[in-house]
């Protein structure tokens, strides 16, 4: 039997990340300016630093990561590997399942990954605060977390929904030394005209990211922080997978198949790059290896959502970006996962949907829940509800090896823990949980009005997608 944790050394830290970019199939598509319909960054430039924008647009494939940077992840980093035998014996599958655990971060997620260059690459250009948006808490933790680490101030706006779920995220937060107010709050335009029309709303992350970008927006002293979906934060999450790459070595074993859930796609992106990497690259993966990513069928913006030009936040200051989306004017159901709760999804996800390099799958939360549940049951650690569609997908996947008799090596990333997330789980143990699937019909009218609103929205779709 080998180790149940396999641990790496310090030194072995990666040097460098990892950029998918100049390896695609297909080119990623630009962003669209709607005011031009031609490709243009919009807004972008405003609110990164330069070291940020340069690599959201990375034609490099490997980029150094700053000692400074390095000097932080050793707080936590690597983080361990486990293999799964609990889980392995309670399914009674002959397939052998590893997990990339990110709990261990001091805010409880991989979301540090990127927050300590973020936090890093501002204070080196001499922005003293970031402004950002949370959806289940664990960006605005992980960004808080990581100014804090740098000197600079953070201001987070949050979700109503999660603001009133979880707050003990908000207590975190502002622990670290951020200022959070929940979203659609009274400090920005946006949120005062959402309010306006629903005094009631529970917000979304769309709203949430018009808020935060309007402030980064209004002050000079100011950028604007992103937890997932945009290049360069898929980039950072690559420590991820290039420490699980050494880690697998040392066991003699290489994943089949290869799990993770997707909010905006940098966790399950920061697992699966490097061995793409191994897979088109380089071409010296042993195997085949498959890539699935698992959504929530309460936002099943891969599954059910359609692969065109949509703005990332819901008040319409972000360029067009090419994605799937279910809408940016999607209002979530308040269903537990929030980390999964955003309309659209990093390009290079669809990208790589598009050109066959990736399989979704997406799962209902109360069969999520019970996935959980044998997950706790057999492993102790208790998953965040996010990467518990991930566990859906595996438990699935060593299902179908015990009936084919497959010895399957599945790897997943377990991205976060679920100690904030007791409400759900409460609510789960007292069978509160339902199943739940966003109505194909509600995406349709969506895409109805951004087509509306957007007529050559087709003709520009046609030209660069
Ligand atoms: C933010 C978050 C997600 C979703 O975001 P990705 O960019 O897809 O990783 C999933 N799980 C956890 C624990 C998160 O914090």
């Amino acid at each position: 039997m080998t180790n149940r944790k396999i641990l790496l050394d310090e030194e072995k830290l990666p040097k460098q990340w990892y950029c998918i970019l100049p390896d695609l199939l297909k080119p990623l598509p630009p962003p669209i300016d709607p005011m031009t319909k031609e490709p243009g960054p919009g807004i972008v430039p405003k609110i990164f630093p330069k070291q940020i924008l340069s690599q959201e647009m990375s034609t490099e494939r490997w980029i150094d990561i700053p000692e400074e940077v390095r000097d932080v992840y050793r707080l936590w980093r690597p983080t361990p590997l486990v293999r799964a035998i609990g889980l392995e014996k309670a399914l009674k599958t002959p397939a052998k399942i590893y997990y990339k655990y990110e709990g261990v971060s001091p805010p409880g997620s991989h979301k540090a990954n990127t927050a300590i260059p973020q936090a890093y690459y501002n204070m080196k250009e001499g922005i003293t605060r970031i402004s950002t948006e949370t959806g289940a808490g664990q960006w605005g933790s992980s960004l808080a977390f990581g100014c804090m680490l740098f000197g600079l101030e953070a201001t987070v706006y949050m979700v109503k929904a999660s603001y009133q779920q979880k707050p003990y995220r908000r207590v975190m937060m502002e622990s670290y030394g951020a200022k959070v107010y929940a979203s659609p709050s009274t400090q920005t335009e946006s949120g005062r005209a959402i309010l306006k029309e629903q005094p009631n709303s529970s917000g979304s992350l769309g709203i949430a990211i018009s808020e935060a970008v309007e402030d980064a927006l209004s002050r000079a002293d100011t950028n604007y922080g992103i937890g997932s979906v945009f290049n360069h934060v898929l980039l950072h999450q690559t420590v991820i997978g290039l420490e699980t790459k050494e880690q697998l070595a040392t066991t003699g074993d290489y994943p089949d198949v290869i799990y993770g859930c997707i909010g905006g796609g940098s966790s399950f992106s920061g697992l699966f790059w490097p061995f793409y990497y191994d897979k088109m690259v380089t071409k010296k993966a042993p195997k085949d290896v498959r890539f699935v990513a698992t959504e929530a069928t309460a936002c099943p913006k891969v599954t059910k959502g359609e692969y065109t030009y949509d703005h990332g936040d819901t008040a319409k200051l972000t360029p067009l970006v090419p994605m799937h989306t279910i809408g940016h004017d999607f209002i979530p159901a308040p269903i537990h996962a929030g980390g999964l709760r955003y309309h659209g999804i990093a390009p290079t996800i669809s990208n790589l949907a598009a050109t066959k390099q990736l399989e979704t799958e997406a799962y209902n939360q109360l069969d999520v829940f019970n996935a959980a549940k044998l997950f706790i049951q057999s492993e102790g650690i208790i998953p965040a509800p996010e990467p518990s569609h991930a566990i859906k997908g595996v438990i699935d996947e060593a299902l179908r090896c015990k009936k084919t008799g497959e010895e399957k090596v599945i790897l997943f990333l377990l991205c976060g823990h679920g100690y904030f997330d007791m409400q759900a789980y409460d609510d789960y143990n007292h069978g509160k949980i339902l199943p739940y699937e966003y109505p194909t019909e509600k995406v349709e009218a969506s895409m109805k009005k951004l087509r509306q609103l957007y007529p050559w929205l087709d003709e520009v779709k046609k030209k660069f997608i």
